[in-house]
């Protein structure tokens, strides 16, 4: 069983006026647990709104969401950020790191652990990231590849089943991002963590496992 998949998803907007976009068409997808996939595609072409609905945070007009084999559609708002919570992490291009807190305490922000534990496994996963000598840095301490790397550490602090990434390497040069997807690789490789990024970075793809595109809401493998 996938940990993540979407089958036969459509999403559609009202684009005002009574008229209707078609963000997805008909998408089916799914991620496996160890496997990098890069979603590519132009510019308004559906990607933001694929990571929305394998995120939880958006639901389909029509179709299903699976997590684990489980349909999502019909769970309430705090079913789906327990979901959330438990089986995803997100990594954005632009880091979302709070500026005021330390490494470890960004990591260990988003866990339910008590408070010593949480800790103890921040610390442990910053060293996993290579950052061990910079536990108690803020933000603006850090090179952009280092916040990346708490940025990582933090989607995994509740040992998610998939990582999901908006542009992960789009704020990094390449030698950078290079590092990071080697990262990314290794996590997946070894803890079973599936990935799925959008992109427009051609050294995400080549990191990846496999691509889709997206083109005017329908996906298809490259
Ligand atoms: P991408 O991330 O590939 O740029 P999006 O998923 O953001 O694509 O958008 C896909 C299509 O859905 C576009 O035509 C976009 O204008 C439309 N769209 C996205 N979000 C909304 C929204 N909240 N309301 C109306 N239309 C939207
Ligand atoms: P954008 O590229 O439009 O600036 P972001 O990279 O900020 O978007 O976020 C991508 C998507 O992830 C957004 O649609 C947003 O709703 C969602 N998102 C933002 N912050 C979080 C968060 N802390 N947890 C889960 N989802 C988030």
């Amino acid at each position: 069983v996938p940990p993540l998949a979407l089958r036969d998803v459509t999403r559609r907007y009202d684009s005002g006026g009574g008229g209707e976009v078609t963000a997805l068409a008909n998408v089916d997808f799914a991620v496996a647990s160890g496997e990098v996939v890069a979603v590519v595609g132009p510019s308004g072409s559906g990607k933001s709104t694929m990571l929305n609905i394998l995120g939880l945070l958006d639901e389909p007009t029509s179709g299903s969401v699976e997590l684990r084999g489980e349909p999502t559609v019909g769970l309430s708002e705090a079913e789906r950020t327990d979901a959330r919570r438990e089986s995803l992490g997100f990594v954005f291009q632009d880091f979302h790191l709070l500026p005021t807190l330390s490494a470890v305490e960004n990591v260990r922000l988003p866990t339910a652990f008590l408070p010593e534990d949480a800790t103890e496994r921040a610390r442990s996963l910053l060293e996993l990231v290579g950052l061990g000598d910079r536990l108690d840095h803020t933000p603006d301490e850090l090179s952009g590849g280092q916040k990346q790397r708490v940025a990582i550490a933090r989607a995994l602090i509740n040992e998610p089943d998939v990582l999901l990434a908006d542009e992960p390497t789009g704020n990094l040069d390449r030698d950078t991002g290079t590092a990071i997807l080697e990262e990314v690789r290794r996590i997946a490789d070894e803890a079973g963590v599936g990935v799925v990024a959008v992109t427009h970075d051609d050294l995400v793809t080549e990191y990846a496992d496999r691509t889709v595109e997206l083109v005017d809401g329908v996906l298809r493998d490259v």
